[in-house]
């Protein structure tokens, strides 16, 4: 038996019930038999066997005081998975299906996509199976500020710089980073997603969203398109959703979709970015108030979305944007998306479509970008804000966003040449999981066994 199998197997046993990492290690590892077939000492140094390991796993007790004096208890994670490249780094996620499965997947994922940025980061995930929706600004104050109290102890500049996920954008973070500087007295750069008059970066809150797009135009040039009056289905209708939104339309494409976890919006005209930051960004409420702004859009609940996935990938277009959460596209929607004549899909979240989605999307000719290539602007931009912290600058917008582009750049080459070395040149994911596994994989040998 292959160590991959092996690892696999015993992944299983050591660690039980913990399927999206499962999901998630398989994917990848299965991608790496080829290295490891040519470069032997991977297994003389058994890397497989420790990368997938997390160096540290932190739970810890969340305690905090709602608005009617009740005391409510939520479970903390922070899984530090490797510091092979740099500091731990990885967003915070708030939401209530979290657990260690999850947060495991999403560190696993990090460390291989930190990777292919050739930026200096190590790979971690975070959260809490808190839930934001429906609490007042002072109850996720508490929450952030309880939170904090156990993370400090594990996070620092130079160590762990955790940013933000699903559940936690600026308000969260700034709560978060306020309790840290009581806590320590410093004010230096252990979070990333700040706000831009406090520290943050110009360009972080868009970098996920601009950077998939980037890539999806680097998917499209490759085979001779350009986005420029594609028609496009976008998911989610959070941070990566909106800014890809937004990048869309300066780019010339029409997104006609966009959903949340009550239902689907579309929008045949084209989703109205104001209508959507109003409704999502000031107003925090449900897209079903939408049509109320738009008559002439419709409103799919989540009750009539199909048995078998997701009425967003129901609709005809050109290329697809999953940015809202794991395994949104099935391998029916994926049949759908080919026979209706999708060229492209470019994902935003993270491991956006099922393992059987991506066997059908890989055994077609559609150019597939998986998350780990497509939306890592958004780490990449938060190693700028690194910079700039720990330089005491804020660069502008157009520094940002130019190094933003040479990075996504980067990336999508990377990823190119490695499926190309291996004989499957339109297999980003191949490409992607080699390239990202390469680098870290040869500086954990030359770090020696630890
Ligand atoms: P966000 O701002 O919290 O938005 C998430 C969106 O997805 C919301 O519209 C939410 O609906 C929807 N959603 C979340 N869970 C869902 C579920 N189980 N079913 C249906 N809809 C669901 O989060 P985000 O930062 O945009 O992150 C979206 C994805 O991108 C995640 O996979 C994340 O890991 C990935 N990602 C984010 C970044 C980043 O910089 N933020 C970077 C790389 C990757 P509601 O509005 O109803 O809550």
């Amino acid at each position: 038996m292959s160590c991959v199998h092996d690892t696999l197997t015993h992944l299983r046993q050591s660690s039980p019930a913990q399927t999206e990492f499962y999901q998630a290690a398989g994917e990848i590892l299965e991608c790496l038999q080829p290295v490891l077939d040519a470069e032997p000492r991977y297994r003389e140094y058994a890397i497989i066997e420790r990368i997938v390991e997390p160096e540290r796993q932190i739970f810890f007790r969340v305690c905090w005081t709602d608005d009617v004096g009740q005391v409510r208890v939520n479970k903390g994670y922070r899984i530090q998975f490797s510091s092979a490249l740099g500091p731990y780094k990885g967003g915070l996620r708030f939401h209530p299906t979290v657990n260690a499965s999850i947060i495991k997947f999403l560190g696993f994922e990090q460390i291989f996509k930190n990777a292919l940025t050739g930026l200096p980061l190590g790979g971690a995930k975070g959260g809490s199976d808190f839930d934001p929706k429906g609490k007042s600004d002072a109850e996720i104050m508490r929450f952030c500020q309880s939170f904090m109290n156990e993370l400090y102890r594990h996070i620092g500049p130079t160590t762990d710089v955790p940013a933000g996920d699903i559940g936690v954008g600026t308000r969260e973070i700034g709560y978060l980073y306020g309790q840290y500087k009581r806590l320590t007295g410093h004010y230096h750069g252990v979070l990333t997603g700040k706000g831009v008059g406090w520290g943050g970066s110009l360009g972080r809150k868009e970098a996920t969203g601009y950077g998939t797009v980037y890539f999806a135009q680097h998917l499209l040039h490759a085979r001779g398109e350009d986005i420029a009056g594609k028609r496009c289905l976008v998911s989610g209708a959070g941070n990566v959703a909106i800014y890809t939104i937004e990048k869309l339309y300066q780019l010339g494409a029409l997104p006609i979709t966009c959903s949340d976890s009550l239902g689907t919006i579309h929008h045949p005209a084209g989703v109205n970015l104001e209508t959507l930051k109003l409704l999502k960004e000031v107003k925090r409420t449900s897209l079903r108030e939408y049509p109320a702004h738009h008559p002439d859009a419709s409103w799919i609940p989540r009750a009539d979305y199909p048995q078998d996935g997701h009425a967003v990938w129901r609709f005809k277009a050109d290329i697809a944007f999953p940015s809202a959460t794991q395994n949104e596209l099935t391998a029916a929607d994926a049949q759908v998306l080919l026979s209706n004549g999708i060229i492209c899909i470019a994902e935003g979240a993270n491991m956006g479509s099922t393992s059987a989605a991506i066997d059908v999307l890989l055994a077609s000719d559609v150019a597939y970008g998986p998350g780990k290539a497509a939306n890592a602007g958004g780490v990449a931009t938060s190693q700028l804000e690194m910079v700039q912290n720990s330089s005491m600058q804020q660069w502008p917008l157009e520094r940002v966003d130019s190094q933003l582009r040479e990075i996504m750049s980067n990336i999508h080459r990377s990823c190119t040449q490695a499926a190309a070395e291996f004989g499957q040149p339109h297999n980003l994911v191949l490409g992607a999981n080699i390239a990202g596994f390469r680098r870290v994989a040869n500086a954990m040998i030359e770090q020696g066994v630890y």
